[in-house]
């Protein structure tokens, strides 16, 4: 048993079962045991991989994006360039070298990186250099400014819950123990209003996750993407509108039991985009794009082809290997997918659809 699953069954033994939320949010962020703040869990030698990891074009790719948006929203200065949960800041140096060369980018641009663990924050700044950089805990603490905003793989790892429709009303999905393990168990049934639009695309017996946390950040960066202008770019696995027991666990590069080693594997669920683009109203959506379709339309086969010549052998190899991973159907190109919001009456960001 590890540290925090002893924790965590002492804390049911005197309050009762947990939310999933509860027990996913101790899990990744409790602070002497949480698995974002004790590791860097990125890369070959961690748990799982991540788009900017995989190639420097997927972070050009969106800073191009993006500067194109600041552009076509008549290049408001200053702004504030954010990226919340930025892992080892990979993506982030690459948007940065890209977009050196548009002019006045650079100069209007504030940045901000919101990270809540102290260990990514170290590996952040190894990267980027701490003079540019503002960390924050909250998109609260943004300035109140144009925002352009890119989050890749962000949004699934915050804490959802989980309802299961009974006869009249739902039940919560709680961690409770069978003897001296972890146990997924039901709460009582209860009416729950705030369910009713999944009323009609549910059966009893069938479960739906919401992620309030998700809800409240989309509602941030909307409200000052419509006040002040500016655009973002949200990049996850998931769907329009997630059905079903999406809650999973990967260690090793592998999938494993959510239950069964707390703090030691990264825990993540399918992003509902729906309830991100409602939230993130009066700022407009874009229609959700697949990271594939997404990627080809910014231009990323020429930018593998450049990329291509300077290489042979392994890394030639390699670098194929990366553009076929972040596009192909079978790969991250269909189960991924980008939401782009924007200020009404401007254009949606290059490669997505009003
Ligand atoms: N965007 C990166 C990393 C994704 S992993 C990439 O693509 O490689 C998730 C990141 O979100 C980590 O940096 C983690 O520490 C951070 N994170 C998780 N929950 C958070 C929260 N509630 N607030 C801020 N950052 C969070």
């Amino acid at each position: 048993m590890t540290a925090l699953a002893e924790a965590l069954a002492a804390r049911i033994r005197a309050t009762g079962p947990m939310s999933l939320a509860e027990y996913m949010a101790t899990c990744l962020m409790d602070p002497f045991h949480g698995y974002y703040a004790t590791r860097d869990p990125f890369g070959a030698g961690g748990d799982f991989t991540t788009a900017p990891e995989i190639s420097q074009m997927f972070g050009e790719l969106l800073g191009l994006c993006l500067a194109q948006a600041w552009l076509d929203q008549g290049a408001p200065a200053p702004f504030t360039l954010v990226e919340p949960g930025p892992g080892r800041g990979t993506l982030m140096a690459d948007l940065l070298r890209a977009t050196r060369a548009v002019p006045g980018f650079h100069a209007a641009m504030r940045l901000h990186l919101i990270e809540t663990s102290p260990t990514l924050r170290k590996v952040q700044t190894a990267t980027l250099g701490r003079s540019e950089v503002t960390w924050c805990d909250r998109m609260e603490e943004l300035p109140e400014a144009p925002l352009f905003l890119v989050a890749n793989e962000f949004f699934d790892a915050l804490p959802v819950r989980q309802f299961q429709r009974g006869q009249s009303g739902w039940h919560e999905r709680v961690v409770g123990l069978a003897g001296d393990r972890l146990a997924l168990g039901l709460g009582p049934e209860t009416a729950l209003p705030a369910l009713d639009h999944r009323l009609a695309d549910t059966r009893p017996g069938d479960i739906v996750e919401t992620c309030a946390p998700g809800a409240a950040i989309a509602g941030q960066i909307g409200a000052r993407i419509a006040a002040h202008g500016g655009a973002a770019l949200i990049i996850d696995y998931g769907d329009w509108r997630s059905l079903g027991d999406t809650f999973q666990a990967v260690a090793g590069h592998a999938p494993t039991d959510p239950l069964a080693e707390p703090g030691a594997a990264d825990l993540t669920a399918h992003v509902d985009f729906e309830a991100l683009a409602h939230a993130s109203a009066p700022a407009a959506h874009a229609r959700l794009t697949p990271q594939g379709v997404f990627l080809d339309r910014l231009g990323i086969g020429p930018r593998a082809e450049a990329l291509a010549r300077g290489l042979s052998g392994a890394a030639l190899d390699s670098h194929l290997a990366a553009y076929r991973r972040l596009t192909d159907a079978q790969e991250m190109g269909t189960l991924f997918k980008v939401l782009g919001l924007y200020r009404p009456g401007t254009p949606p960001p290059p490669g997505l659809d009003p």
